[in-house]
C-alpha cells in the first residue's frame, strides 16, 4: 500500500481501520479534540498508513481549530505533529504502536486511546461491533475471546467477520490490520 490522501480518509476509516483507530478518529471528529495518548496512537498510525506530514497537519488543524482555535493549534499542537514525523527536536522517527503496546496502555478518565477489546465496557464494545457491521454470531465469538483476555484474537475475528476472509497470521499491529485489509480491497 502507498499513501492515503485526506479526501479518501473517511471511506478508508470505515473499510480498513481497526476498531482502536476508528474509535479515535470518530471521537476526534465528534469532540474536535483528543488528549495526548490518543493523538500519539492515532497520529503515528496515520503516519504508518502513509499520510504525509502536510496532510497530517491539515487533518489535525481542521479538527483542533474548531475547538481551540487556529492560533492555539499552531502554537501548541502543530509542533507535536511535526515532532512525531521526526521534523522537530531530536528528529527521532517515531514508529506506530503495536497491539501489545496499546493493550498494555492505561487510559485514564477522558482518554480515548487503548484497545477497545481490552478497555471498553462490554456494552460499548457490543455497540461498536454492531456499528462495524459484525453480525450477532460473530459478536458472540469476539466476546468469548475478550472474556478469556485474548484481545488480539478478538480483533482477528472482527477482521474476519468484516472481510469475510480468514486472517491466518492474526492481528498483532494496527498497521498490519490496515495493510491486510487494503490488500483484500485492491
Ligand atoms: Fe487495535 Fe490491536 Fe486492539 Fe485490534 S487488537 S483494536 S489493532 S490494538
Amino acid at each position: 500500500y502507498g499513501e492515503i490522501s485526506l479526501k479518501d480518509i473517511d471511506q478508508v476509516v470505515k473499510s480498513s481501520f481497526p476498531l482502536c483507530m476508528r474509535h479515535l478518529f470518530e471521537k476526534l471528529r465528534e469532540d474536535h479534540h483528543l488528549k495526548h495518548g490518543g493523538r500519539m496512537q492515532l497520529g503515528l498510525f496515520l503516519k504508518g498508513v502513509g499520510l504525509n506530514l502536510d496532510d497530517a497537519l491539515a487533518f489535525w488543524r481542521a479538527e483542533f481549530s474548531k475547538k481551540v482555535g487556529l492560533e492555539k493549534f499552531e502554537k501548541e499542537y502543530a509542533y507535536n505533529v511535526r515532532h512525531s514525523y521526526g521534523k522537530e527536536g531530536k528528529r527521532t522517527d517515531y514508529t506506530p504502536f503495536s497491539c501489545q503496546k496499546i493493550i498494555l496502555s492505561t487510559p485514564g478518565a477522558g482518554d480515548q486511546h487503548g484497545c477497545p477489546y481490552r478497555h471498553f465496557s462490554e456494552e460499548n464494545l457490543r455497540a461498536a461491533l454492531s456499528r462495524m457491521g459484525v453480525n450477532s454470531r460473530a459478536t458472540e465469538d469476539v466476546m468469548n475471546k475478550v472474556r478469556n483476555k485474548h484481545y488480539q484474537l478478538a480483533c482477528t475475528l472482527t477482521f474476519e467477520a468484516i472481510h469475510g476472509m480468514q486472517c491466518d497470521a492474526g492481528i498483532n499491529h494496527p498497521n498490519q490490520y490496515f495493510s491486510d485489509s487494503q490488500k483484500i480491497f485492491q
